[in-house]
């Protein structure tokens, strides 16, 4: 996962309007981020690892001048979580500089990286530095490098670059991850991974950018082409409806706080059972709660507070601290828990560390009863394509049955919700989604593993 933004904003300071939109995406990822910006003659760029607000100041944002600015917010997925992995990349090109960030995860990187002349030398071992250089390599204005690359890349790219003078935004053909495009209030052009950073920065949402389609806005304009591909499966990533995407942003016309609303609203036909109230677990399982609690009658309330300071828990790649995360993370409403017969919705099980802890957390707090419900079905499969689950081996549910992982949370019963009604919930296509966590049938592309 990663967050990604790109902002055109003549006469206005795009670096700090970059900065707040990645503040909405830091969601998205809390490793490294980075800010990119050109004034119409030079790039300058700072990264660093660690959240936003630490990296950047009043100082080093003013260094970043210019009416063009492309930032990036880093979850690795692929490549090592170290700086020099950290993005906006910068390349140097026949074309000139350019600066570049991407979400996703290739699946044909090594493919890729043979088309690379051999004396490229490679110093991140991210896919995205693999994806720059082949625009470095190839001929032709940046548009048609551009439109050559979505023949060849396979895989998760959502990706914004900018030269000294112009934005580009382009999406895979599958459309696996997000990207949107927003309007400034005078004039100027921003996109993002998630329609939230459009009202951050007071831009109006225009539209999703298609898949496979390329955006430049320079001086003359925006200009959009379609790149020539043909049966293409679109693929958005179930994942963001699931867990990713922050309720706020909307894919499709739908906010994804009502796609999972809705998905809790289906969980309690599916899985009723008899109790006194319904807790989320926050804040990603909050929409799922409520809608849970609105179908059955049931009072929701809250029943553990989150400290917000923490940040996911899946911050550090490293079991141990995932472990001792949770409990960093939570504490009981011990008085609105006991003796309480409590249904407990999350939105996923994916390790199965966190369920098992929350369950003991409710029982400690003096819940007499404890009914797991999920919002999503069982995470089988790994995913291949930018989400930070890529073996059979870590994935709970890929080793264990639905009684089991009950028996491992240590809850009173267990459901999840059916592929069926989570699909309804969105209210797209099941053919024009990703979900190959869920299912194992991945989109089109051949998919080699990454890990
Ligand atoms: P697990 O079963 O892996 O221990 O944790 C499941 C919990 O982690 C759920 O509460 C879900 O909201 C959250 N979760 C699911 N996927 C991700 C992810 O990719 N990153 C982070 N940080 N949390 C996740
Ligand atoms: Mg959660």
């Amino acid at each position: 996962m990663c967050g990604v933004t790109g902002v055109f904003a003549p006469g206005r300071d795009a670096a700090r309007l970059a900065f707040f939109a990645l503040y909405a995406l830091q969601h998205r990822g809390q490793e490294s981020a980075g800010i990119a910006a050109a004034d119409g003659t030079a790039l300058r760029s700072h990264k660093a690892m660690g959240l936003l607000g630490a990296i950047f100041d009043e100082v080093i944002l003013a260094d970043l001048s210019g009416h063009i600015a492309i930032g990036h917010t880093r979850y690795s997925t692929s490549g090592s979580s170290i700086v020099v992995n950290a993005q906006p990349l910068l390349e140097r090109s026949d074309l000139g500089d350019f600066a570049f960030a991407h979400n996703g995860n290739l699946t044909n990187t090594e493919e890729l990286r043979e088309r690379l002349s051999p004396s490229t030398v490679l110093e991140a071992s991210s896919d995205s530095e693999v994806l720059a250089k082949l625009l470095v390599e190839d001929s032709g204005s940046l548009i048609d490098r551009i439109a050559h690359l979505l023949t060849v890349a396979r895989g998760a790219y959502s990706v914004v670059l900018c030269t000294s003078n112009a934005l580009y935004a382009f999406r895979d053909p599958w459309g696996v991850r997000p990207l949107a495009l927003g309007e400034l209030e005078d004039g100027g052009w921003i996109v993002a991974s998630e329609s939230c950073a459009l009202g951050t920065v007071g831009a109006r949402f225009v539209r999703e950018i298609e898949p496979g389609e390329i955006l430049r806005i320079g001086a003359e304009g925006i200009e959009s082409r379609q790149a020539a591909l043909s049966g293409h499966e679109h693929a958005l990533c179930m994942f963001e409806y699931i867990y990713f995407a922050r309720p706020d942003s909307e894919f499709d016309g739908r906010s994804v706080y009502m796609a999972r609303y809705a998905m809790g609203r289906a969980l309690a036909k599916e899985h009723p059972v008899e109790a006194d109230v319904v807790i989320a677990v926050p804040d990603s399982a909050v929409p799922a709660g409520i809608g849970y609690a609105a179908e059955s009658g049931l009072p929701y309330i809250e029943g553990l507070i989150k400290n917000r300071y923490i940040g996911r828990t899946f911050i550090s790649p490293d079991q141990q601290m995932r472990s001792r995360g949770v409990q960093l993370k939570f504490n009981p409403l011990i008085e609105n828990l006991r003796g309480q017969r409590v249904i407990v919705v999350d939105d996923s099980i994916v390790r199965g560390t966190t369920t098992p802890r929350i369950v003991s957390l409710l029982r400690d707090a003096g819940a007499r009863e404890v009914h797991l419900r999920i919002s999503s079905p069982p995470i089988r499969h790994p995913c291949y394509l930018g989400v930070d689950m890529a073996t059979y081996d870590e994935l709970i549910a890929a080793n264990l049955n639905a009684e089991e992982i009950r028996r491992h949370t240590g809850a009173d019963s267990l459901g999840y919700l059916s592929l069926e009604a989570l699909i309804e919930a969105t209210g797209r296509k099941r053919e024009e989604m990703c979900l190959g966590c869920l299912t194992g049938a991945y989109p089109s592309v051949p998919v080699h593993a990454v890990s």
